[in-house]
């Protein structure tokens, strides 16, 4: 097990998934073939394969022990979820509980739930099912701290137009735990313990998060789909293909990345593969990575 400590709290990965995902103009629409090709060095081969022109990615859960407490980031697809419109999200069935255990996490202890906003591949682990059609939380003694913007976005009571994965994941990975009473509906910023602190960081959902760690004078971010590659550090204005307001993404991006550089903030994205976390800085009006996470062992 892969696991990097910050002070006081200890950070390790659970992976549910890792590979070549798609083509990687369709993953980050806005960066041209000269742009990938330009940072090959960077890309390939943890994020990019230069001869498919794939983009590699990674479906990952964060761990977090924190003041004798542990926090789950983000909970990737989960199993058997109707998903027609995104085939590989479309019934899964992979041992992610059994990678959690691996990791030392038994369900009933995971103390809170930290999904950084409502997409198919963030919430998926937030409930089990139980028999046709009726889900349960995972994690019996969580609290799940939930962005009440993407909340709102998705409750089918908005009368929105919505994507039919959608209208699924908010009822068989959102709405149970809210029903079972474990949900916190957050906004703005929301203090989990001494160590930890969401922090509002819309654009790519409305209610888009970042989790800030700060311990023992070391600090990180886990910027959840604020990028999807690190070519977007060499051009921060190229959203991905799920950013739902671009212009928006695209700022935020500018400005947890510039604050990363800044305080030294180790940057944890969501689906990188690799070594899976970097620190940044700053090179004009770009960003470039300075160095790789080093796990423990
Ligand atoms: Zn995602």
């Amino acid at each position: 097990m892969r696991s990097i400590t910050l002070g006081e709290v200890e950070i390790t990965r659970v992976v549910e998934w890792q590979g070549a995902f798609g083509p990687a103009r369709a993953i980050v629409p806005d960066a041209g073939m000269e742009v990938w090709k330009a940072n090959e060095e960077l890309l390939a081969p943890d994020f990019w394969e230069p001869d498919s022109d794939r983009w590699i990615g990674a479906l990952q859960t964060w761990v977090l022990r924190s003041g004798g407490r542990t926090v789950l980031v983000d909970t990737g697809i989960g199993n058997g979820r109707e998903r027609p419109s995104t085939p590989m999200f479309h019934h899964r069935n992979t041992d992610f509980l059994g990678q959690l255990a691996a990791a030392g996490v038994r369900p009933e202890d995971v103390d809170v739930v930290v999904n950084t906003h409502l997409h198919a591949d963030h919430v998926g682990w937030n409930t089990v099912g139980r028999g046709p059609g009726e889900w349960v939380p995972t994690f019996p003694n969580a609290t799940y701290l939930i962005p009440a913007a993407d909340h709102a976005r998705l409750d089918p009571a908005g009368g929105r137009n919505l994507r039919v994965d959608d209208v699924a994941l908010f009822e068989d990975s959102v709405a149970p735990v809210v029903r079972a009473g474990q949900a916190v509906l957050w906004e703005g910023e929301h203090r989990i313990d001494d160590s930890l602190v969401l922090e509002a960081a819309p654009g790519h959902t409305p209610g888009s998060s970042v989790l800030r760690l700060g311990s023992g004078g070391e600090r990180a971010v886990f910027v959840g789909d604020l990028l999807h590659s690190p070519v977007q550090l060499a051009e921060p204005s190229c959203n991905s293909c799920f950013c739902e307001d671009g212009a928006q993404a695209a700022a935020t991006r500018r400005r947890i990345l510039g604050r990363a550089a800044d305080e030294r903030e180790l940057v944890v994205p969501a689906h990188f593969g690799g070594p899976g976390a970097f620190e940044v800085r700053r090179e004009a009006s770009r960003f470039a990575v300075s160095g790789w996470a080093s796990y423990d062992g």
